[in-house]
């Protein structure tokens, strides 16, 4: 079996969500993450290149 969603857990409170449910994807590629369960909010997660 082949999972193709793509999942994410929170670093808070450690639950999988799919990416679709978490990561608000933003113009000029600004990516923000948030928790449905938590609310953990952390953004720029993108790996900026330096
Ligand atoms: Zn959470």
């Amino acid at each position: 079996m082949i999972n193709e969603t793509p999942q994410v857990i929170c670093p808070e409170c450690h639950k999988q969500f799919t990416l679709e449910e978490t990561i608000t994807a933003q113009s000029n590629q600004n990516v923000i993450f948030e928790c449905p369960s938590c609310g953990h909010e952390k953004r720029n997660i993108q790996t900026s290149k330096g």
